[in-house]
């Protein structure tokens, strides 16, 4: 190589932004915490496939945590760790720190728990061609057809006549069974195949398959309801009415398992959003902080963030004013400091599909956690699109943390696009800006991510934090 040339890739190296893969970079030690990350977040996923059970498990790893439970008008100050719990179905874990918080703010970090699925209706059950059924409701953004012909496994509660309780997890034990939606044969799908994608299956199609045994009595008139009636009524002490004020929801039955040769990726449902709520709420769990964080796990994401249990309801802000109170600070003055990770998934990279993406602004798997500066569809619209400054900012805290991370848009300008939580955070008047990890398959029934972008995701956050 000449003088003149290697000062040119000197100046090129210097000059010029190159994306880089977390596993590249990685030394021995980094690639075993990348792996054993996963692990933990692998039995969260196993536990937790709805809101409810993301809750559940939130809590009870904050209680290992030395965490307590927080509720509006307790005592607080510096070193406390508190988990409130909103109806259930979402959680914010936190910790007090020893910054004035008037002057610091909050660190937030917001992500979502629930995912797409087939929701069950509230007058579901009927029998018809020698199967009993469930009547559904997806939930979510889903490709329907690809809901068909996987084994589903039952979750949910159901409240009962006199207002008790009972939980339903059914499908998930090795020696459980599964619940089923049918799909047309081949043989017989010619016009099927021939119709739009979105059609193929319709909604009033995702009809789930529970019993297939009718009733010794043949005075009955629909003896395979009743013997799935029967069976619910022995094991749950519920009956045909209690369907009206149930939420059960049919999700894969598959677990979360290692995806390739190398065992780099993870295969899973709902990886949308727990992918970022598990690290969230790890990283607050283990790690002390000078400043207040607090993991926001919310649920509704999926169908605007509506309801008590999304972000958009008042309950969030109560809880960041009564924190503030509590502390005998001004709420005005400590949002106005306050930063928020706004932590949803984007879409990665997929070779398979090029044509939607620029592939200059897009996420490249295991290139690590993504930030979107904006989000939206149509020219923005519908985005909160952070200020420079304030990417700047988080910029230089991943720098200093030391963190491999990318920034992308959701696929081509006009293509598509989608939001999250993050412009209902930023009306707060709090600076904030999307932060999460690139998917392949987003919303499928099964959806792909790598490791190292799990631990790159959880790194940031640790920097954000510092
Ligand atoms: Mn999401
Ligand atoms: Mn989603």
């Amino acid at each position: 190589m000449s003088e003149k040339s290697s000062k040119g890739v000197k100046l090129q190296k210097e000059l010029t932004y190159k994306k880089k893969s977390c596993f590249a970079v990685a030394d021995a030690e980094e690639t075993k915490k990348i792996f054993a990350f996963a692990k933990g977040y692998m039995a969260f996923l196993d536990a937790a496939k709805t809101e409810r059970e993301a809750c559940d498990c939130a809590v009870e790893l904050a209680r290992k945590a030395g965490f307590s439970e927080y509720r509006f008008g307790d005592k607080l100050r510096a070193g406390d760790r508190k988990y409130f719990v909103n109806r259930g179905k979402s959680v914010v874990v936190f910790r007090v720190g020893t910054k004035n918080i008037e002057e610091d703010g909050f660190r937030l970090i917001a992500s979502h728990i629930d995912a797409p699925r087939i929701d069950i209706k509230q007058n579901p059950l009927y029998e018809e061609g020698g199967m009993a059924f469930l009547k559904t409701h997806y939930y979510g953004g889903i490709k329907k057809y690809q809901w068909t012909a996987i084994p589903l496994a039952l979750h949910g509660v159901v409240v009962r006549k006199d207002g008790t309780k009972v939980q339903i997890r059914v499908g998930e034990e090795k020696d459980d069974p599964v619940f089923y939606i049918n799909d047309l044969l081949p043989h017989l799908g010619g016009d099927q195949m021939a119709g739009k994608a979105g059609k193929i299956i319709e909604g009033e199609q995702l009809n789930v398959v529970v019993g297939g045994l009718p009733y010794a009595d043949e005075d009955v008139s629909d003896p395979i309801k009743l013997t799935v009636l029967d069976l619910l009524h022995k094991k749950y002490g519920i009956c045909e009415e209690d369907f009206l004020s149930a939420e059960l929801s049919a999700v894969p039955a598959y677990p979360a398992r290692d995806v390739g040769f190398d065992r780099a990726l993870i295969g899973a449902y709902g990886h949308d959003d727990r992918v970022c709520a598990y690290p969230a709420l790890t990283a607050v769990l283990e790690n002390e902080t000078e400043h207040t964080v607090l993991a926001m796990l919310v649920d509704k994401e999926e169908i605007g963030s509506e309801g008590t249990t999304g972000i958009q309801c008042k309950v969030y802000e109560d809880l960041m004013e009564e924190i503030s109170v509590a502390l005998g600070a001004n709420f005005r003055k400590v949002r106005a400091n306050s930063k928020c990770l706004s932590s949803d998934v984007t879409a990665a990279y997929d070779p398979n599909f090029a044509g939607v993406y620029e592939k200059m602004n897009s996420a490249i798997l295991s290139h690590g956690t993504c930030m979107s500066k904006f989000t939206g569809a149509r020219g923005k619209s519908g985005s909160n699109d952070a200020n420079a400054e304030f990417v700047g900012e988080v910029r230089k805290m991943f720098a200093e943390g030391g963190v491999v991370w990318q920034t992308a848009e959701l696929g081509k300008v006009d293509v598509g696009g989608g939001g999250t939580v993050a412009k209902f955070v930023a009306q707060l008047n709090i600076d904030t800006v999307d932060l999460g990890v690139p998917v392949i398959s987003m919303h499928a029934p099964w959806e792909l991510i790598s490791k190292a972008d799990l631990y790159s995701n959880y790194r940031a956050f640790l920097a954000f934090m510092k």
